[in-house]
């Protein structure tokens, strides 16, 4: 990762950007470009949060399926989602090719596996349903052809995107924080914010913002604190279900054995609610992933989430039952009631958030977005408009205690639906 910048804040900034992954650099970015001055506050380190951590799948969509958005908010609406969804993949290629980001950045596409015959089912239904109101072609594959797309017989068929990309994220943050430094960014590291005060100075309406690192005075304020939102922004806490997602990679594979498991290189993930994704990296090793345990990493999770995975894994791929597994790590997800992206301006101060499993496209799309709007763009942005529900009767504080039961439900939808 590049080097933030050392000593105090500054003690005035245009605005401060609370968070270091996708969404606050790529607002950084956008802002600097602007003109505006920028500050990037991050309690860690650069790319520290999911950014850095993710399975890198540049995916089309949101995690609800467009017939459950279009009955939710209406055939326009979503149509405007999805074709949000579509373009945001274009704009992270956009970035990294004029950025020069060397991530590994492909358009290798993403193939949906279904875990039931009743899932297959419903793909012939919704790859119409794309074509005919969003004018977006997917394939369907029948069970007998899966084997020209997996090494696994595991599944009933698939469905393939072939507008998805990947990418390695940690690469893609840090060469997003170089951008935004080029663009003329300041990035704190290690610079906690603590408290976010409405102050004016003279005529000047804005926030005061305390850190670790010194108190800035700005105009604005962009919270892109995703799944590790803090109390310091109460009322946003109170909607995100932090949500514990975790990764494990083999050793590397044997070029043979790597195109067996995955003969096109795709983004994979199964249909499930508690469901698998996994992908070969670029040095052939199966990153396998999911969400083992349902509460954010912790030694623990990390560890008995390494276990369950390495198990389900194998029974996708029996070919790696010897195979030993290298690496571990888990990180927070951001989901909010409605399972849906959200941004906005809540007590004065902008956000973007909430991706959902989707946010290495849509996060840097969001940020993108919710800069310009704080340059006065009066673009409409479609997780913009729609309500932003809390929790439910509610009875949430921003301690997620009904993870444990939640992991039950969505097990229990896993067997009935
Ligand atoms: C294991 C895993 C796998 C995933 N796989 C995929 C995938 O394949 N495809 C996909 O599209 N999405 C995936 N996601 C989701 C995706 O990674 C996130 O949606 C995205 O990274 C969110 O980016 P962000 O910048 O909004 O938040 P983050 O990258 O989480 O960054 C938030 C930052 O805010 C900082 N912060 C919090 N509070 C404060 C404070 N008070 N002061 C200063 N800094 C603060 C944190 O330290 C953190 O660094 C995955 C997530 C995980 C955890």
């Amino acid at each position: 990762m590049p080097a933030g910048s050392g000593g105090e804040v500054p003690s005035s900034a245009d605005v401060a950007v609370i968070g270091a992954g996708f969404t606050g650099l790529s607002a950084a970015r956008t802002l600097g470009k602007r003109g505006a001055t920028v500050v990037v506050l991050e309690s860690n380190t650069i790319g520290w949060g999911a950014s850095s951590r993710n399975g890198g799948m540049v995916l089309t969509g949101l995690k609800l399926s467009p017939q459950t958005l279009a009955s939710r908010y209406g055939l326009d609406m979503t149509r405007q989602m999805y074709a949000a969804s579509l373009e945001s993949i274009d704009f992270v290629e956009q970035i990294v090719r004029e950025e020069n980001i060397d991530c590994n950045f492909s358009r290798c596409g993403h193939l949906e596996v279904a875990s039931k015959q009743s899932h297959f089912d419903s793909y012939m239904g919704a790859v119409e349903f794309i074509a005919r109101e969003f004018d977006h072609r997917l394939e369907v594959i029948p069970r007998h052809k899966l084997k020209e797309e997996i090494g696994s017989s595991l599944y009933f068929g698939g469905m393939i995107d072939e507008t998805s990309a990947g990418a390695n994220p940690a690469r893609y943050v840090r060469g997003l924080a170089t951008a935004a430094l080029r663009a003329g960014a300041a990035i704190y590291e290690n610079a906690a914010v603590r408290q976010i005060e409405h102050t004016t100075r003279g005529t000047d309406q804005g926030f005061t913002v305390r850190t670790d690192r010194g108190s800035l005075f700005v105009r604005d304020v962009l919270v892109a604190t995703s799944g590790y939102t803090t109390a310091v922004t109460q009322n946003l806490q109170k909607k995100i279900i932090p949500i514990g997602s975790f990764i494990i990679t083999t050793e590397r594979l044997s070029d043979s054995l790597a195109r067996e498991l995955s003969p096109r290189n795709r983004m994979i993930f199964d249909s499930k609610h508690y469901l698998h994704y996994y992908r070969l990296t670029p040095d052939n090793r199966m990153l396998f992933g999911g969400r083992a345990a349902f509460f954010p990493e912790t030694k623990n999770t990390i560890g008995r989430s390494a276990r369950i995975l390495r198990r389900d894994m194998v029974e996708v791929f029996p070919q790696l039952r010897g195979t030993p597994i290298e690496y571990a790590w888990g990180g927070t997800l951001d989901f909010c009631f409605d399972t849906m992206p959200h941004a906005g301006v809540i007590d004065g101060i902008h956000f973007a958030l909430g991706y959902a499993g989707h946010g290495v496209a849509l996060a840097t799309y969001l940020g993108a977005k919710m800069a310009e709007r704080i340059c006065g763009s009066r673009e409409e942005i479609p997780y913009a408009t729609i309500p932003f529900p809390g929790a439910p009767l509610g009875i949430y504080n921003g301690r997620p205690w009904f993870l444990p039961f939640a992991g039950v439900y969505y097990k229990a939808l896993d067997w009935i639906s």
